[in-house]
């Protein structure tokens, strides 16, 4: 029987992710896109449909309501609902999948929208539930958190006996020509890179003041870039799976146009996710920035450059010393020129679709809530490399790194 898939949220990884599984509609079948905003998901539509010639309908949600999500998914009979909305919302999608007894896929974990602390806690919780739902969650299915998990499980299972140390690098090399704008959400992205950096060494976390560590790697085929430690969800998972893990870091490449904005901005208050009064009304300075910024979905047309995120994992194999860096390169006017969005969107929207398919294709499967190094990454990376995230690996000589020590 044909298969019947429910996208949520049309932003610019909805954008990707409604024009992927569009691409392979013998797996998603019927689709559906919702969003808070029709007008988004009409435009979607028919973009996917001049471009694929597959019709996907529409549908209107507010997603912060489990009554009106369970409609949803009941009016659609959906078998899996992909949710790309905001990490505000994953607590109420996962409880209507409850309800209805559908799987659930996520590429960000829950986040209060009043503390700019995201964790694993709350939906790890929900594990009983689904198990006794026989459904299946699968959390972190984009790039990084997603892909990178992924890389992290290939090493374990080709190259390792144990791995010691992982470095995830997200190197966004790209320039859209805005001084100041985010590649994704403004207001997720500006909460996660103004908050305490954080990693983990030897069974303990650390703490960081924001932006405190800046190494400089040297990432293939696009050079040597300042990298700034911050604390990353996936990494909250991998240390529970990875064996014999002693560190675990992630850094992110800034531009020094961003970060001098970002520190403007913070130091006048903009950043603010507490209420102000301004004129008689109420409003979040944080939400009213984002409301100023480019849409990261608008940015698609004008960015130029290639990302490249991977891992470097450094271990042993048959008592010898080894490091690897797997990764992908993704370049943004060829993702636009694929399906009109930049490669941020569409290094995560990709994975997301992938995740989905396993689940439907039965390739991944299993009754509760899952973070993707759970399951063989043989399958996943298969997909990757034919869905238009080819990624290499590379072996380091025992005298080669990618740290640029200065
Ligand atoms: P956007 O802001 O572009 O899109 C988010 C969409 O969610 C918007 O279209 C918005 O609605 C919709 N939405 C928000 N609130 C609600 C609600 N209450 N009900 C229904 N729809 C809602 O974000 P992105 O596309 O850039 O990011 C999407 C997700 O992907 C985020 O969770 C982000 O953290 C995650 N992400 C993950 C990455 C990874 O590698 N793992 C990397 C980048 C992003 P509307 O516009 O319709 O009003």
């Amino acid at each position: 029987m044909s298969k019947k898939t429910l996208i949520i949220g049309a932003g610019g990884v909805g954008n990707v992710v409604a024009f992927k599984c569009a691409m392979n509609s013998k797996t998603f079948g019927n689709i559906t896109l919702a969003s808070r905003t029709i007008s988004k998901c009409i435009s979607i539509a028919t973009n996917v449909k001049k471009k694929t010639g597959v019709e996907i309908n529409t549908a209107t949600v507010d997603a912060d309501s489990v009554p009106q999500l369970t409609e949803l998914i009941a009016n659609t009979g959906a078998d899996i609902v992909i949710n790309v909305a905001l990490p505000y919302q994953d607590l109420t999608i996962m409880d209507a999948c409850i309800e209805c007894g559908v799987d659930y896929l996520d590429t960000a974990n829950y986040e209060h929208p009043d503390t700019a602390k995201f964790e694993y806690k709350e939906q790890w919780a929900k594990n009983e539930e689904f198990k006794k739902e026989n459904i299946m969650g699968l959390l972190g299915s984009g790039f990084d958190p997603g892909v990178t998990n992924v890389f992290c499980a290939y090493a374990q299972k080709h190259y390792f006996d144990e791995i010691h140390t992982i470095d995830i690098l997200d190197c966004n090399d790209g320039d859209h020509g805005y001084p100041f704008a985010t590649n994704f959400n403004p207001e997720i992205n500006l909460r996660e890179v103004s908050a305490k950096g954080r990693y983990w060494e030897d069974g303990k976390w650390i703490e960081t003041e924001p932006m405190e560590i800046k190494q400089i790697w040297d990432y293939p085929e696009i050079g040597a870039k300042d990298s700034y430690l911050l604390y990353h969800e996936e990494m909250e998972s991998l240390v529970k799976h990875i064996k014999g893990l002693k560190r675990i870091r992630f850094f992110m490449t800034f531009g020094q146009s961003y970060l001098t904005h970002m520190k403007c901005l913070e130091n006048v208050g903009m950043l603010g996710i507490k209420e102000v009064e301004h004129k008689g009304a109420k409003i979040i300075p944080m939400e009213f920035l984002a409301t100023l910024l480019p849409d990261p979905a608008s940015l698609g047309p004008h960015t130029k450059g290639k990302t490249n995120i991977g891992i470097f994992a450094k271990g042993l194999k048959d008592g010898k010393e080894k490091s690897i860096y797997i990764y992908q390169i993704s370049d943004h006017e060829k993702c636009y020129e694929e399906v009109m969005s930049q490669a941020v969107s569409y290094t995560t929207g990709v994975p997301a679709m992938i995740g989905a398919k396993l689940i439907l294709e039965g390739k991944w499967r299993g009754h509760g809530v899952f973070n993707m190094e759970e399951f063989d990454p043989d399958p996943f990376l298969e997909e990757l490399k034919v869905q238009g995230l080819p990624w290499k690996i590379m072996e380091l000589k025992a005298d080669e790194d990618l740290r640029i020590y200065t």
